[in-house]
């Protein structure tokens, strides 16, 4: 059996009861670079550890091989878990391990995580949702494929008030944030940059559409970009950098 399982977005009790059994219960671990190392200590005493670390968005090892590497500890062991940072089905790629497995008759098990789309921005203070402010979010990638020509991302649905969040779009704030003006959002409109979210390594910045690019260009990854005027209840609902320390010392 293989379970794709979602680690969470970093605080390690962040990850489901579900996720921890099966932790506890594996034979080979395959694991992301965004799947916090410590849930790595709960597997039991001879568990394999295999690491298919993947940078934001050069993949130190193709999923073609990731999917080939599970598959093969598949028929190796009775308990396999893919553990992936976040969710695994929210860019995650869990779909088409999933799909690989199906097409060896390899039985598998989905187990959601919680995602770093809504969960790093709660962290800091900023929910994805509003009475009163935006009654939807929308999460997007911000990495697109460099050989196509045209942009994949819809620019012009992005006209309305939906919070946006963009995973791995660090390296494209400056792009994003032109892209947003030119479709006519105000240049003053708020955007969130959170880097290693949930964890005591939090940093947040926020700015504008116009500046936030130069303000939050040396953060370190992982980081995603909020945009939107839910940005703005940070003032009130900070809460998890001021406990940091907390964390830090249990
Ligand atoms: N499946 C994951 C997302 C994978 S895409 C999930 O559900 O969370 C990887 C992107 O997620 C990163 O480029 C970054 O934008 C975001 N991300 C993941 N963990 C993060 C964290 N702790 N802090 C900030 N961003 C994070």
């Amino acid at each position: 059996m293989v379970y794709l399982t979602g680690a969470g977005p970093g605080d390690i009790e962040l990850l489901t009861i579900k996720a921890l059994r099966v932790v506890h219960e594996a034979d080979v671990i395959i694991y992301d670079r965004l799947a916090n190392p410590d849930i790595l200590k709960e597997a039991k005493d001879g568990c394999e550890f295999v690491y298919v670390g993947k940078e934001d968005s050069h993949h130190s090892m193709p999923q073609e091989q990731i999917n080939e590497t599970i598959y093969q500890n598949a028929l190796k062991y009775e308990n396999v878990v893919r553990l992936k940072g976040g969710d695994p089905l929210v860019f995650g790629r869990g779909g088409e391990e999933g799909i690989y497995l199906h097409q060896r008759g390899i039985e598998f098990e989905f187990i959601p995580g919680i995602t770093s789309a809504i969960a790093v921005p709660q962290y800091a203070g900023i929910p994805v949702t509003h009475r009163g402010i935006t009654v939807s979010f929308r999460v997007v990638t911000g990495h697109e494929s460099k050989n196509k020509k045209e942009s994949q991302i819809p620019w012009d649905n992005y006209k309305t008030d939906d919070t946006i969040i963009f995973l791995m779009g660090l390296h494209r704030l400056k792009h994003i944030s032109k892209k947003l003006i030119e479709i006519g959002k105000p240049k003053d409109y708020p955007v969130a940059v959170i880097s290693r979210g949930t964890t005591v390594d939090e940093k947040t910045v926020v700015g504008t559409l116009e500046n936030i690019w130069e303000m939050a260009k040396d953060l370190p990854t992982p980081a995603l970009i909020v945009v939107g005027e839910v940005v703005n209840l940070r003032k009130e609902l900070e809460w998890f950098r001021k406990k940091a320390y907390k964390y830090q010392s249990s």
